[in-house]
């Protein structure tokens, strides 16, 4: 492929993960982002509101690294629209940027639930409100977590529990309220939502399932009032009720749009020089949310802007959970059909259910213990046709299986599709993050990754 002008609008994620991809091509590259911080690890915003990490270790790249490789870095700037007959996307200060080809990587948007009072009449949300999507809402939360003793997270789902145990850590009362009737029901069914329910509540945080927050109560006993009448009293509201594509750009420029905007298996939306990857796309009828399928689908438009057979299809669905003391691994559809093996301790907190289907594993949800995540992830990827007793005996194991018996081909980072092997071929954690970038998504494989290494090391030294 000829050197083209690649524009890249959002500085997100999937971004930067396709521009790594495009290094050394000859393309030159542009990225507009309207944050106006480097580029950073979404994921492990709930980290810094913990306390664990600061807000400049999330950097994903230096400066300096856009800039040794040509990359033309834009931020704090948002691209007001594409203008598709001019092959052009205008900025807020007027700006235009020709492309030849350009890559829609805008993510999502938190959405507002339905609660009075939320919003203030100059349209800011209440003082007392926090969305949490940016590295700006980490912060004003984090600064408001002092003044506070109680805080409620409106919203279940991953994001929900995250913030829940991040604030619970920092020492506030916490409580969770779900509108549906399990934790997690984008992505468990109830056995492992009840579970987590459980472990929450054993952590400290009170967990309200089928019930609705429809009113912020103001004053000084001020708190939020649920569809039940009953009020809990909060210092601070959290609203992590869900997302949905980033999609207004795609839609005024007339780019087929249904829930994201709509992409074909090279990524190319219905202009065939404009691409859509990330949260904000919309594959073979579904959209995505993680950073696993953003980051796959940042890796195939790279090989293919290169001029590579690469193609996307969507079915690899990959979800963790990056939170203190709970671990969620879900992968595939929940509901998808076939034989379900499960087993579950509630007393251990743990929940494991395959759905296997003609002796291949079609969807896993393992919570509480994720031994066996790299076995699991290796035969689901593969197909593996599976004996009878082989999905149980997967499922039995108690304790973490030794380092050693991981095979090399065993993938043990979701997020960058990091296998056992290529852990072992490094000589140190930063040699994994540098080159194979296991570690520096959700960060769920760092206790695997430093196991392994660890094992590594005692086997390469004399006794
Ligand atoms: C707090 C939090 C925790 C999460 N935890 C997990 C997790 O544990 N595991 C997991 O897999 N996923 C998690 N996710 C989801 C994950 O972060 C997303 O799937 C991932 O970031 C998607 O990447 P993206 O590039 O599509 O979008 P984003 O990373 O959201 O980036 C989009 C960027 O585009 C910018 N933008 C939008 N419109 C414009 C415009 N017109 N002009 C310029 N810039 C624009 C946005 O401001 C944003 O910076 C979490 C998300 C959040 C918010």
């Amino acid at each position: 492929m000829s050197p083209a002008r690649i524009v890249v609008v959002g500085a997100g994620m999937a971004a930067v993960r396709l521009v790594e991809g495009l290094v050394g091509s000859g393309h030159r590259v542009t990225l507009v982002g309207d944050e106006p911080h480097l580029p950073y690890n979404r994921i492990l915003l709930s980290a810094v509101l913990e306390g664990t990490h600061t807000a400049g270790a999330l950097t994903l790249r230096s400066r300096r690294w856009y800039a040794d490789d040509d990359v033309d870095l834009r931020l704090g700037t948002r691209v007001l629209a594409v203008e598709r007959a001019e092959r052009e996307v205008l900025l807020v200060d007027g700006t235009r940027i020709g492309y030849d080809r350009l890559v829609l990587a805008t993510g999502a948007i938190a959405t507002l639930p339905p609660i009075r009072g939320l919003v203030r009449l100059d349209g800011r949300l209440h003082e007392r409100v926090h969305a949490f999507r940016s590295l700006d809402d980490c912060r004003r939360l984090d600064a408001a977590v002092p003044h506070a003793r109680r805080a409620v997270v409106v919203g279940g789902g991953l994001l929900g529990l995250q913030v829940a145990r991040a604030l619970a850590v920092r020492g506030l009362a916490t409580e969770v309220v779900e509108g549906g009737e399990h934790l997690l029901r984008g992505q468990v069914g109830p056995a492992a939502g009840a579970i987590l329910a459980r472990d929450l509540r054993r952590l400290g945080t009170e967990v309200y399932t089928g019930a609705r927050a429809v009113r912020l109560v103001d004053g000084e006993q001020g708190g939020l009032q649920l569809d039940n009448g009953h009020v809990l009293e909060t210092d601070l509201v959290v609203l992590t009720a869900g997302g949905r594509p980033s999609t207004a750009l795609a839609r005024a420029a007339g780019l087929e749009v249904r829930r994201g905007v709509v992409v074909d298996e090279h990524l190319r939306t219905s202009d065939p020089v404009v691409h859509a990857i990330g949260d904000g796309a919309q594959r073979g009828g579904r959209t995505t949310g993680f950073v696993p399928p953003a980051w796959e689908q940042a890796e195939v438009l790279a090989a293919h802007l290169r001029g590579r057979a690469a193609t996307y299809d969507g079915s690899r669905v990959v979800a963790r959970l990056r939170a203190t003391d709970l671990d969620v691994a879900v992968l595939g559809d929940a509901d998808a059909a076939g034989d379900v093996v499960e087993v579950s301790n509630p007393v251990a907190g743990s929940h494991r259910r395959l759905v296997v289907r003609d002796g291949r594993i079609v969807a896993a949800t393992l919570v509480g213990d994720l031994a066996r995540v790299g076995l699991v992830t290796q035969h689901f990827d593969r197909g593996t046709v599976l004996g009878p007793h082989e999905p149980g005996d997967l499922l039995l194991v108690e304790r973490p299986a030794r380092p050693t018996a991981v095979p090399d081909d065993a993938e043990v980072c979701a997020c960058a599709g990091v296998t056992a092997g290529r852990v072992r071929a490094c000589s140190s954690l930063e040699d994994v993050r540098d080159t194979t970038r296991a570690t520096t998504g959700c960060g769920g494989c760092a206790p695997a990754v430093r196991q392994l290494l660890a094992h590594r090391t005692l086997e390469v030294s004399p006794s």
